[in-house]
C-alpha cells in the first residue's frame, strides 16, 4: 500500500513558496509527479504555485487534460515539428536547449505565440546551449514571429551536495549572460532553492522538496521544514523461526547468526522495492526499527524480526515513510528517492490520506 499525503504535498509548497521570496514557483510534476500521481499533485499544489514542469509533451498533455490552465514549462523543448506545433496549442513555455531546435522554430508555419526559455550550458554538459553561443541564439529568437523570450535557464549539477564548488560558477556564468542580455533566469532546483538564495532569479524549480525527501545530502527533512508526502507499507504474512546456520531466500545469501525469527512481508521488487536492497537496509514494524534479512524476491522480502517478539502475521511494515525515511532506503541501496519514488509499480495499492 502506497499512502499519499496531499496535505503534505501542500505544506511543502509553502515552504518551497516561503523560501521563494519573490520568484515564480514552478513545481516539477514530471514522471507522474514523481510517483505521486499527476491529479494528485496538482490538485494539492495549484493552490501554492505559480506553474509546473514537465519533461516530455504527453506529460503536459496530461496536466491539460486534468483541467491545469496555468503555465507548463516543457523542460525538454519539443522533439520535432509535430511536437511544437502541439505544444504552441497547449500553450506551453518551452526550454530551447540545443540549435536544432531553433531550426524547428525558424521552419515552423504560422505565428501561434510561443513563450521560450534559452537553456544555457554553464558546467553541467547535459543539455543547454554553449555560452558562447547564447548571444546568437537569443539574437536568431528575437526575429522568429510570435516568440517571446521569458528569459534564460539552467540547472545545477552538485547544488545537492556538501561540498558543492561548481553551482557558484555555473551561477556566476548563468548571471553574466543575464545581465548581457538584460534578462530574466532561472537555475534553482530544490537544493540552490534552499541554500542559495541568490540563485532564485525570477522563478525556481523545485521538484524533490515538494515530495518529501530532504534536497540536500546528508540532511533531515525536517531541518528543511518538509513534511513526509507518501508512505509505501506491506503486510506480513509469514514468520519463520530458525536456528542459527540456516540461511535465508534465493542464493542463501544470508545467515542466521543466531536462532532467529524471519518475517516475510509481501512486497518484492515487481512492486518497485530494489531488488538490490542489501541486507539490513532498514523498515519499520510497529513504529520499531529492524532489516532486511536476505535477497529482495519479486513478491516477498524478508526481515529479521528477532528482536522484536511481539510483530505477528498480519502486522503492516513500513517500507518508508515516517519511520524509515526514504532517503535512509535510497542510502542503504547506493541510490536516491527520486529513483525509488519513480519505481514503485501499479501493482501497489494507492490510498490517499485524508488530512
Ligand atoms: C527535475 C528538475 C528540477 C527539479 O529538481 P529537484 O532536484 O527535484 O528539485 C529542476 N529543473 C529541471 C530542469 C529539472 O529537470
Amino acid at each position: 500500500m502506497l499512502t499519499l499525503r496531499p496535505a503534505a504535498l501542500a505544506a511543502n509548497a509553502r515552504r518551497a513558496r516561503a523560501l521563494a521570496g519573490d520568484a515564480r514557483v514552478y513545481a516539477m510534476v514530471k514522471a507522474n509527479a514523481y510517483g505521486h500521481g499527476t491529479a494528485l499533485a496538482l490538485s494539492a499544489l495549484s493552490p501554492y504555485v505559480d506553474g509546473f514542469g514537465v519533461a516530455v509533451l504527453d506529460e503536459a498533455r496530461t496536466l491539460r487534460s486534468l483541467g491545469c490552465t496555468a503555465p507548463v514549462m516543457l523542460l525538454e523543448g519539443p522533439f520535432d515539428a509535430d511536437e511544437l506545433s502541439e505544444a504552441g496549442a497547449l500553450g506551453l513555455e518551452l526550454v530551447v536547449h540545443s540549435l536544432w531546435q531553433l531550426e524547428l522554430l525558424a521552419a515552423r508555419a504560422g505565428t501561434t505565440p510561443l513563450v521560450v526559455w534559452l537553456k544555457c550550458d554553464t558546467g553541467m554538459h547535459r543539455i543547454g546551449v554553449p555560452p558562447a553561443a547564447c548571444a546568437g541564439a537569443l539574437s536568431r529568437l528575437s526575429r522568429l514571429p510570435g516568440v517571446t523570450v521569458a528569459g534564460l535557464m539552467t540547472h545545477f549539477a552538485c547544488a545537492d551536495e556538501r561540498d558543492d564548488p561548481l553551482s557558484a560558477t555555473q551561477l556566476a556564468a548563468l548571471k553574466t549572460l543575464a545581465a548581457q542580455h538584460d534578462l530574466p533566469f532561472t537555475a534553482a532546483n530544490s537544493a540552490a532553492l534552499c541554500r542559495y538564495p541568490d540563485s532564485h532569479g525570477a522563478l525556481v524549480r523545485p521538484g524533490i522538496m515538494l515530495y518529501g525527501s530532504a534536497p540536500l545530502a546528508g540532511q533531515a527533512l525536517a531541518d528543511q521544514g518538509l513534511m513526509v508526502t507518501q508512505r509505501l507499507a506491506a503486510r506480513l504474512i509469514a514468520i519463520n523461526t530458525i536456528p542459527a546456520g540456516d540461511s535465508v531466500g534465493y542464493g542463501a545469501s544470508w545467515t542466521a547468526q543466531r536462532p532467529s525469527r524471519i518475517g516475510v512481508v509481501a512486497i518484492g521488487y515487481g512492486d518497485g522495492y530494489p531488488r538490490h536492497a542489501p541486507a539490513g537496509t532498514p523498515v519499520a514494524v510497529g513504529g520499531a526499527r529492524t532489516g532486511l534479512a536476505g535477497r529482495v524476491s519479486m513478491d516477498m522480502l524478508t526481515i529479521d524480526l528477532t528482536d522484536l517478539p511481539r510483530a505477528v502475521v498480519g502486522d503492516e511494515v513500513e517500507l518508508w515513510g515516517d519511520t524509515v525515511s526514504v532517503d535512509e532506503v535510497a542510502a542503504a541501496c547506493g541510490t536516491i528517492s527520486y529513483e525509488l519514488f519513480c519505481q514503485v509499480t501499479a501493482r501497489v495499492e494507492r490510498r490517499v490520506a485524508r488530512p
